[in-house]
């Protein structure tokens, strides 16, 4: 089956029933018009046929009726005529016979006797015997008038007919002493001289009342079926397809009709013919191998090309693009290979930009995590001291949530083009949102921490997008090649130093051994957090608040530390992200709450009139039951509203906005005072805190930290009172660490101020004594 729908069998199929059938209708018009042919070949032939006879048989008339006339002029035939002398009457009449080689002479008295009757007969041998008619003596067997000669020129004798002609002979003037005639048998010797001039069986038939008798005819004896239809033919003109027909009528003889006939078979005629189609089919075997060989070559020709094409295909399909496709052939197959050749590096190119992206990240172009796995793989085969820096870029997640993630997708692509014009040796690599790795191939750790504080320069240089101006920071973990590590190791490594550094507040951190030790006492620290809260082993550490137009110390921030039974004082930086992670907020900030309550109590005992500002968190906003606890609390305890404050960064409120809000609201109109601490840090606007329920706005520290020496510091503080002013915020400036700074802000009319200027975050007794010392200390109406 296959075979046969193969093209090759196809075209090679089609070409030889074309040529077959080219040369049967070539053999079918030869043989019509062969036939055509033939059958006007036999109607000419008919026609000379009857034309030849006519001649022929007029020919023989006339000579006989001239020859007679002759011979009745004789004067020696006329005298022995008359003489009577009958023996030397039948010389000369015989004489006379012989020169025309007659074969019946008559010579008939005027009495109407037959005086002379001469038949001429050849013998077996050809030789001709002369003998005396059956008539001789008798009376002649037509009336004696001057039409006689007129009459038929048949005579029939003993069985044989003749052809004869009279002519009278006279005497002296014009008296009729007799006749005389002369005639040639009509029989087989005729009939086969006409077959010999026309081509065709002749011969002659008398018809008398439908009995037909055979006179003579050329050829051996006719054949019952012959005799049939040459009988149908002269009596009733019914003709035989199987023969071509001649006749005509001669004459009477004797009440018969005397009729001449040519005819010949078609089978004969078919013989012939027959002898010719041999040669046509002997041409048309011998064109077999011919057409044969011609089709193969053709469809072979035709299907060469679209093989040569296939075969192209199949290599292109084992994936070699680079071949030019090509075909020496026809236009369309040129144009087919050519189209093929394109569809090939169509292929090609696609197949390149999956394999790209396979390796790349979509948004930055960068190479991904599976590049580096590639690039990395030749690296560590040939023992290269490679180097892995993860970088992490701070505040991303704030960025997408607050300016959207289209904002945050022109960053992403702004920091990583920035990575790679500061690091053109590194492959820079994008892991995932705000995830970067650079992977160097051979790196000294010396110089690679003053390339890291070059980087984070330039990525710090400030962003513009629309209106609002970003400053990006990244936190960064590196880690260097050691003895048979591996991809995985070294990216763990730079990982575990990446949450080393953010942990603790640092740019970078390069991975030692050590570092791998505090994640696990990280871990232990998780465990051992919730039983830290049961058991009362965190305590609060108080940071005096100053009124700076009164120069009076009205708040404290209340900040916990963990007084761990084997490790000491932890700093809330190492477990409150822990305390966030693992759902332990609620009872941390409960217990700080709680606590501070019991401060205040203790203060009011002594005297001391101070409110006391506590951090709340995210998860802390996200408890529906928050903020109801809280003034419950407040309420049971009675101490007023007024003497407690909350600070929320405002990431707290970004993550789940309108939960926030809800409870933000609540606290606010039961009169609590909410301050938003880390100010300028995330990158809210200040009108949108401004939809907020706030009352007082922290400024972060590291606007404050080096305000003597920064002038943009300077600009922003010194704004951000304007506008804070201006919408009816107070302002706190935290991390005053010299005078200079405090004065500066009171000059320019700061609320409040806080920093270690005045005091570190101090135990409740420390406070307590660094406010008897200080001047600060307001005057209570008790004291
Ligand atoms: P924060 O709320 O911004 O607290 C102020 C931090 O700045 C305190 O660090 C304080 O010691 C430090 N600071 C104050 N003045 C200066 C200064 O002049 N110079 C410098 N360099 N630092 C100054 P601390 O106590 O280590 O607290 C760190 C953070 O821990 C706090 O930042 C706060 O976010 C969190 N935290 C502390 N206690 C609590 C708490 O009870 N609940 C919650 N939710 N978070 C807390
Ligand atoms: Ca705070
Ligand atoms: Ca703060």
């Amino acid at each position: 089956m296959r075979f046969l729908n193969r093209l090759q069998t196809r075209i090679f199929a089609f070409f030889v029933l074309l040529l077959f059938a080219v040369q049967l209708m070539s053999f079918w018009l030869t043989y019509q018009s062969n036939q055509q042919l033939e059958d006007q070949h036999v109607s000419n032939q008919l026609a000379v046929a009857g034309l030849v006879f006519e001649s022929q048989f007029n020919n023989r008339n006339n000579y006989l009726a001239a020859f007679a006339e002759t011979a009745a002029k004789d004067f020696g035939l006329k005298e022995i005529f008359i003489d009577g002398d009958s023996r030397s009457f039948l010389v000369a009449l015989n004489n006379h016979r012989k020169r025309i080689d007659a074969s019946l002479a008559i010579a008939v008295s005027a009495e109407g006797k037959v005086i002379g009757q001469l038949v001429a007969k050849k013998n077996d041998q050809g030789k001709e015997q002369v003998e005396l008619g059956s008539e001789q003596g008798k009376d002649f067997r037509y009336q004696l008038d001057s039409e006689f000669q007129q009459l038929s020129p048949f005579y029939l004798l003993d069985g044989k007919l003749y052809q004869i002609k009279f002519s009278v002979l006279t005497s002296g003037g014009s008296s009729v002493i007799g006749w005389v005639g002369f005639g040639f048998i009509i029989d087989d010797v005729l009939a086969n001289s006409l077959r010999q001039l026309t081509g065709l069986d002749s011969g002659f038939m008398l018809n008398a009342d439908s009995k037909m008798k055979d006179i003579g005819h050329s050829g051996s004896a006719l054949t019952l079926t012959e005799q049939s239809v040459l009988a149908q033919f002269i009596e009733k003109d019914q003709r035989n397809s199987d023969y071509i027909l001649w006749q005509q009528s001669l004459g009477d003889v004797q009440g018969a009709s005397l009729h001449a006939y040519m005819y010949k078979s078609r089978s004969d005629l078919l013989a012939a013919l027959q002898s010719q189609w041999l040669q046509q089919i002997g041409l048309l075997l011998l064109m077999v191998p011919f057409s044969l060989l011609l089709a193969f070559i053709i469809s072979g020709s035709i299907t060469r090309p679209i093989k040569q094409l296939i075969e192209q295909a199949k290599f292109i399909a084992k994936g070699n693009y680079d071949s030019q496709v090509t075909v020496d052939s026809s236009v369309e197959l040129t144009q087919l290979a050519s189209e093929f050749t394109v569809m090939q590096q169509a292929i090609l190119k696609r197949e390149r930009e999956i394999a790209h992206q396979a390796f790349h990240d979509p948004l930055t172009n960068l190479p991904n995590l599976n590049e580096l796995e590639r690039v990395s793989a030749t690296w560590l085969m040939s023992h290269s001291t490679m180097a892995i820096c993860l970088i992490n870029i701070r505040r991303l997640t704030d960025v997408n949530v607050t300016l959207g993630h289209a904002v945050g997708d022109d960053v992403i692509k702004e920091v990583a083009r920035r990575l790679c014009v500061m690091s053109p040796k590194a492959l820079v690599c994008r892991l995932s949102g705000d995830e970067f790795v650079l992977a160097f191939e051979s790196c000294e750790q010396h110089s690679f921490e003053v390339f890291l504080n070059q980087l984070q320069q330039q990525i710090g240089q400030p962003y513009q997008f629309q209106d609002v101006i970003l400053s990006l920071q990244f936190t960064a973990g590196v880690s260097f090649y050691k003895q048979d590590a591996s991809l995985v190791t070294l990216l763990r490594h730079a990982d575990t130093a990446l949450q080393y550094a953010k942990k603790n507040k640092l740019d970078y951190q390069i991975y030692d051994a050590n570092i791998d030790k505090n994640t696990l006492e990280r871990f232990q620290l998780i465990n051992e957090l919730k039983l830290a809260i049961e058991q009362n082993e965190l305590v609060l550490f108080y940071q005096p608040k100053l009124h700076l137009a009164s120069q009076k110390v009205t708040h404290v921030e209340a900040l916990v530390r963990w007084m761990h039974p084997k490790k000491g004082l932890i700093p809330p930086d190492t477990f409150i992200p822990i305390a966030e992670k693992t759902m332990q907020m609620n009872s941390l900030t409960r217990w700080v709450i709680n606590e501070a309550i019991a401060q205040y109590l203790r203060w009011q005992q002594m005297g001391i009139e101070i409110s006391i500002a506590v951090n709340i968190s995210a998860e802390n906003l996200k408890d529906e039951q928050f903020c109801h606890w809280v003034i419950n609390v407040l309420a049971k305890n009675n101490v007023p509203v007024s003497a407690m404050t909350l600070e929320i960064t405002e990431d707290a409120v970004v993550s789940d906005p309108e939960q926030a809000v809800k409870q933000l609201n609540m606290l606010r109109e039961n009169g609590l005072k909410l301050s938003i601490d880390d100010y300028g840090t995330g990158y809210s606007s200040l009108a949108q805190l401004k939809q907020l329920p706030v009352d007082e706005l922290k400024i972060d520290k590291s606007f404050v930290l080096k305000l003597m020496q920064d002038e943009s510091d300077q600009i922003i503080v010194r704004s951000t009172l304007q506008l804070a002013h201006s919408l009816g915020l107070t302002v706190v400036a935290e991390g005053i660490e010299d005078k200079p700074t405090l004065d500066w802000l009171t000059e320019l009319k700061c609320e409040m101020g806080q920093g270690f200027y005045l005091s570190r975050p101090l135990p409740a007794e420390q406070f307590n004594q660094w406010l008897m010392a200080s001047p600060y200390q307001k005057e209570t109406s008790d004291h």
